[in-house]
């Protein structure tokens, strides 16, 4: 590799997402020399791509429900319309002054900011447009990519990266896969007016989830118009006329104005050079590190989807906050324990959820676990005529009835889910609940 100059850092982070971010500007208050390196957008996919525009879309998706609703209440909104466009400039606004906002901070802490494809040289090099960057000590925080199927016509399709991209609402839309992304961007489309269908190749969605959230969030889909086709895999897609004319196993062609891949992210580590490191990866491409996030190269940790455990924004900010503090400051024997974990699903109404599900808890403990679960139609459902059920379980353990795991499916579980976090990692028993 021919290098026009050398440059020299206590730090070097890869990636100017929530990880790397959060490492790199906890590492400059602890005076160090810091480089980030970005071929993107600072913020990385959950500014740019993820929580954010999802949220955004998230809102005008609630507005649209209450509005569709509100008649009953005394409000004439029948004929009311939506702009899609007007939606992502103010998606697309608002990312902008977040993106602005990171530059200012990274300079304020005098990170400097380095555009381009990073690649390891060395354990201890990264080669940046070739120019060389030296560090003692190299963060990895490289995220992930949506994953695409090695099937034909899959190009036609599009993944959650592009779905913020469409200029216009697609009026008829295929997601297939069954996590949270292809459930959450479901409930804006059907909520905005596409008609929409998922497609899970299994007996149910969101399948790493409470058993009970799974069947509450398929009702709530299923009545508010979503289609949900379980057991279904797509086989091909072919386009024509600006249609897609999708063949699954059922034997189906359905066309379509879009079809969206939400069957997973691989981490993005293919171009990173990490042959010419010790770093070792998983089977599934995942970096490995151990408890204090370091890799199988001690000059080199990963934190964030590039290492795969709970792959959310406030897992890899902690993460890359307590590993700089660990490298940089007193603490040197700090690590984020990947316990309990909070994790909100913005369906509608939306899911909280955190520790144990049902079926988990059985398999670790038997019949020491004792569920309590409430199901019921709440006020505001009732009044607009939705029959879904809310649905509250708290799953316990032993004589005390420790509160190991808590999900809710209901309006207000994205915030309400807070609470109850902090008392389950609190050690809360069920009769504190009561
Ligand atoms: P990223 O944020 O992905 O950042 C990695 C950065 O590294 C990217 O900017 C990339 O361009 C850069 N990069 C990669 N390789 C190189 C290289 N070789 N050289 C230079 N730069 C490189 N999480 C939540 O907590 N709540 C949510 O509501 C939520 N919603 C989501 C919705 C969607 C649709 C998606 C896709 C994700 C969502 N997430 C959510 C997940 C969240 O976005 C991620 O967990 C988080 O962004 C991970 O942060 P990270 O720093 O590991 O990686």
């Amino acid at each position: 590799m021919k290098t026009e100059s050398k440059k020299e850092y206590d730090l070097i982070v890869i990636g100017a997402g929530s990880g790397g971010l959060a490492a790199a500007q906890r590492a400059a208050e602890h005076k160090q020399r810091v480089a980030i390196i970005e071929m993107g957008q600072l913020g990385g996919t959950c500014v740019n791509r993820g929580c954010i525009p999802k949220k955004i879309y998230w809102y005008a998706a609630e507005f649209a429900y209450d509005l569709k609703h509100s008649n009953t209440l005394g409000f004439e909104t029948n004929d009311f319309k939506h702009n899609w466009q007007t939606l992502q400039q103010a998606s697309k606004q608002y990312i902008k002054k977040l993106n602005d906002m990171y530059r200012k901070n990274l300079s304020q802490k005098n990170i400097e900011i380095i555009t381009g494809n990073a690649s390891f040289q060395s354990s201890k090099e990264i080669s940046v447009g070739g120019v060389l960057l030296t560090a003692k000590q190299i963060i990895i925080a490289c995220g992930a990519t949506p994953v695409v199927p090695d099937i034909p016509g899959a190009e036609f399709g599009i993944t959650s990266d592009d779905f913020f991209e469409l200029k216009n609402k697609p009026n008829k839309t295929i997601i297939v896969g069954s996590g949270y992304v292809a459930v959450e961007l479901a409930g804006i489309l059907n909520a905005l007016g596409s008609d929409t269908k998922i497609v899970a190749r299994k007996n149910s969605i969101l399948r790493k989830f409470d058993q009970s959230i799974q069947s509450s969030v398929i009702d709530y889909l299923v009545e508010s118009g979503v289609e949900v086709s379980l057991n279904t895999d797509v086989l091909s897609v072919k386009e024509n006329n600006n249609q897609l004319l999708v063949q699954t196993n059922n034997k189906d062609h359905t066309s379509v104005d879009a079809l969206l891949w939400a069957i997973g992210r691989k981490p993005l580590v293919s171009d990173l050079g990490l042959e010419r490191t010790q770093v070792t990866k998983d089977k599934n491409n995942f970096i490995l590190v151990d408890q204090y996030q370091t890799t199988k190269d001690p000059n080199i940790c990963a934190i964030g989807d590039v290492v795969g455990n709970h792959e959310l924004t406030p897992v890899a900010i902690a993460a890359g906050r307590i590993l700089s503090d660990r490298l940089f400051s007193d603490k040197e024997k700090e690590w984020l324990e990947y316990k309990n974990i909070p994790t909100v699903i913005f369906a509608h109404p939306p899911v909280g959820t955190v520790g144990m599900s049902e079926e988990e808890a059985r398999a670790v403990y038997g019949n020491k676990v004792k569920i309590y679960e409430a199901n019921f139609v709440s006020l505001r459902h009732s009044l607009i005529g939705v029959s879904s059920k809310a649905m509250v379980k708290l799953v316990c353990l032993g004589k005390e009835e420790i509160v190991i795991g808590c999900h809710i499916v209901g309006q207000g579980a994205d915030e309400l889910l807070q609470g109850f976090a902090v008392a389950i990692k609190m050690g809360a028993q069920k009769k504190d609940l009561d």
